[in-house]
């Protein structure tokens, strides 16, 4: 299937059902250019916002190019970039505190990763693992780790790595009830066409007392504000859903979960998207925008992401960040699953927060 055969279908939403929505923009994507204008919409029942029409299950798949980044592996995170320190940052690193205050600051928090409760027998999965890095650092820590990905070329770059991935959607994957003790799924929720399923699933393969942590753009941040139509959050058509941090704690709580936490990430890449979305559409014929869009597609220069880790921070600790990643608990007792219960209570979900997934 190709772009031009994208076929689009008018949902009711995917929250609540009500076929009530009124528009609210119409975007275009400037990522990876394909071709049309797309509506997102307000559901007028509950307030979910939401791409309607949207491509239909088929066509899905058309609208992630080959380059598609997060797939192959780039974009990588400032955690990923921490490893290599430029020398003036170690030569800084060594003052006394001013080591703690670098590495505040260059955790991005994009993903968690909580230690297995029991090394060498505690299950992960991840759905959307695609080039399987994230699992690799969690089979590190002792978890027995597979993955979930839909995109081939993605996932036999995860095999590559010895990661065991089924290939295809979650609700295709036929999962034990009960079978894993985390799921982490990093910014699929807002491309998944049915996400009360998706997460209804999710805790329903989880154990008691199992982990569920994802993350997706923040729709209630400043860069949403700032950029409207241009928004990264927005990237039609293949995200198909925005959430805000009080909407998605309200649905993860209506499908069974407990004890949500939310975390704002300091990172502010998308805003070079925004702003390269933004240039591209006020003055085609300038380079500067498509070379921005470059670099939020590739990998970040070492000085931007420097310039660019006290803002986000700012970000974070306000709550207006770019994305937010959620932790939830699938509780022990559905009847009376109360923290003191839960495996997790002892580590709370601490979690030694690593790289990113993007
Ligand atoms: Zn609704």
């Amino acid at each position: 299937m190709t772009i031009a055969d994208l076929e689009l279908i008018t949902i009711p939403c995917p929250i609540c059902g009500s076929d009530r929505d009124r528009p609210l923009c119409v975007a275009r994507d400037y990522v990876y250019s394909v071709p049309g204008e797309f509506r997102f919409v307000r559901c007028e029942a509950c307030g979910h916002v939401f791409l309607n029409p949207r491509p239909s299950d088929a066509s899905l798949l058309a609208c992630y190019p080959a380059s598609y980044g997060p797939h192959l592996g780039a974009s990588p995170s400032s955690s990923e970039l921490a490893p290599r320190r430029p020398g003036w940052k170690r030569s800084l690193g060594t003052v006394t505190g001013l080591r703690r205050l670098l590495r505040y600051l260059g955790d991005e928090r994009a993903t968690v990763l909580p230690a297995p409760p029991q090394p060498g027998e505690s299950r992960m999965l991840e759905i959307g693992c695609a080039h399987g890095g994230f699992l690799e650092r969690a089979a590190a820590l002792g978890w027995i780790v597979d993955g979930i990905e839909p995109s081939e070329a993605a996932a036999a770059q995860a095999e590559r790595r010895g990661i065991p991935v089924f290939v295809g959607r979650l609700d295709q994957a036929e999962l034990a009830p009960q079978s894993r003790d985390c799921i982490a799924s990093w910014m699929v929720l807002e491309h998944v066409p049915d996400p009360l399923a998706f997460l209804s699933l999710a805790h329903r393969t989880l154990t008691p007392g199992g982990v569920l942590a994802v993350s997706v753009p923040n729709a209630a941040s400043l860069e949403r504000w700032m950029f409207g139509r241009y928004w990264q959050g927005y990237d039609p058509p293949r995200h198909l859903q925005v959430f805000s941090a009080s909407e998605l704690r309200r649905v993860l709580h209506r499908v069974g979960f407990s004890e949500v936490q939310v975390i704002y990430q300091a990172g502010i890449r998308d805003s070079y998207a925004g702003l390269a979305a933004w240039g591209m559409a006020h003055f085609p014929q300038a380079r500067w925008p498509r070379r921005l869009m470059e670099i939020f597609r590739g990998e970040t220069p070492r000085w931007l992401h420097w310039i660019s880790l006290l803002p986000a921070r700012l970000l974070a600790v306000s709550g207006l960040a770019g994305r937010i990643t959620v932790v939830a608990v699938r509780p022990r007792n559905t009847v009376a699953g109360t923290a003191a219960e839960n495996r997790f209570e002892a580590s709370p979900v601490g979690f030694d927060a690593v790289g990113s997934g993007d």
